[in-house]
């Protein structure tokens, strides 16, 4: 057997076996098959976040939105509201897109070309490759960061060369594999399953292998230098002074604008920088309270920025307030509100204008 099929094989045999039992997965009866609009929510959901945090989410959103035509019915803030929780909103909003133009323009069915499914929003390579494969079972290759880690340890490849020259190695390796197998879909998840689960960044459990006997990295004991650590591009500060005033059992609140992060998610009243936090004497000037008090401090990481979220308790005895709208803690549940906000909201002492101080539940 050439050493491409058995690869390929010994991948296709280990997944049979040692597959995540994951809700996505579920073979829908009557297709015989993956159900495309799950698994292109599933892919959504998974683009930058950790199992673990998707499953959480996952099956209240299906049972929300079971099927493409209520996805592109519904409206972006109970899509949002339903996405709360696992961040990064553009991919909620690109998904309900992409929803849109599969009932607009592909009749309600996800489309199973891999030029069709990069026209949707928020489609890339990546996702197209995935539901090609995985659910239509074309042979077309995958590539994340654990196929990647795989790929060029079971080669042995250090590729000092540019980043392009390494992804464009591991694609057209990739490709190699995925047509050396009748069952490309489970021989692409096998490969990312394997990277997160087995061949991980550090410590590979090289004796679980199912490559082991082929893997060059292990034959040479290159494991950890392979891959070599890419370079990451420097954060940028900015500073968000959030102001959580309460008022008689109701909350301030305001929308973020349309574009940038958190767009079109709620939040309680804050003042952004990009050079250093506001004082306490420009909140109490710019938003006009009576008092604010410093409550607590840390930072939040996004994949350009790192936010340094200061966070105040205002004091305003009107009800006339200087931005913002008032809402009751209980319509605070059902809009949508970012991680960093949300934990905020939570976590603030509850002190309104009476002076009454209840102390909220921390998330931490
Ligand atoms: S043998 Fe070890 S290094 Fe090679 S692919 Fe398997 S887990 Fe990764």
């Amino acid at each position: 057997m050439r050493r491409d099929q058995r690869i390929a094989r010994a991948l296709v045999d280990w997944f049979a076996v040692n597959a995540r039992d994951l809700p996505w997965r579920a073979i829908d009866p009557r297709l015989k098959r993956r159900d495309a609009y799950r698994s292109l929510v599933s892919e959504a959901m998974l683009q930058q976040t950790q199992v673990s945090r998707v499953l959480e989410k996952y099956s209240s959103f299906i049972a929300r939105f079971p099927d493409v035509r209520r996805l592109a019915r519904a409206d972006e803030q109970s899509v949002l509201a339903a996405w709360s929780g696992l961040g990064y909103y553009r991919r909620a909003r690109n998904l309900h897109r992409a929803a849109k133009m599969i009932v607009e323009e592909f009749g309600g069915e996800v489309p199973r070309d891999i030029g069709s499914l990069r026209r949707l929003p928020g489609v890339g390579r990546y996702t197209a490759g995935a539901i090609a494969s995985i659910v239509f079972g074309d042979a077309e290759p995958l590539v994340d960061g654990n196929v990647q880690r795989v790929l060029l340890r079971v080669e042995g490849r250090e590729m000092k060369e540019t980043e392009r020259a390494r992804e464009a190695w591991v694609r057209s390796r990739a490709d190699q594999l995925v047509k050396a197998t009748n069952d490309p879909g489970a021989m692409n998840e096998a490969m990312m399953e394997l990277g997160a689960t087995i061949c991980t960044p550090t410590n590979p459990r090289c004796k679980e292998c199912p490559l082991a006997k082929v893997c060059v990295a292990r034959r040479e004991g290159a494991q950890d230098r392979i891959p070599r650590p890419s370079k990451q591009a420097p954060r940028r500060d900015v500073f968000h002074s959030v102001v959580v005033i309460r008022l008689r059992g109701r909350v301030l609140v305001e929308q973020r604008p349309s574009t940038g992060l958190w767009a079109n998610m709620w939040q309680p009243i804050t003042i952004e920088r990009d050079d250093r936090p506001a004082t306490r004497a420009e909140i109490v000037r710019a938003l006009r309270l009576n008092a604010a008090a410093a409550a607590q401090r840390f930072d939040h990481m996004t994949s350009h920025r790192r936010v340094r979220f200061e966070v105040w308790e205002g004091r305003t005895m009107g009800t006339k307030p200087a931005r913002g709208v008032w809402v009751t803690e209980k319509r605070l549940d059902s809009l949508p509100i970012g991680n960093p906000q949300r934990r905020i909201l939570k976590s603030s002492g509850r002190r309104d204008a009476d002076g009454e101080m209840r102390k909220a539940q921390s998330e931490n």
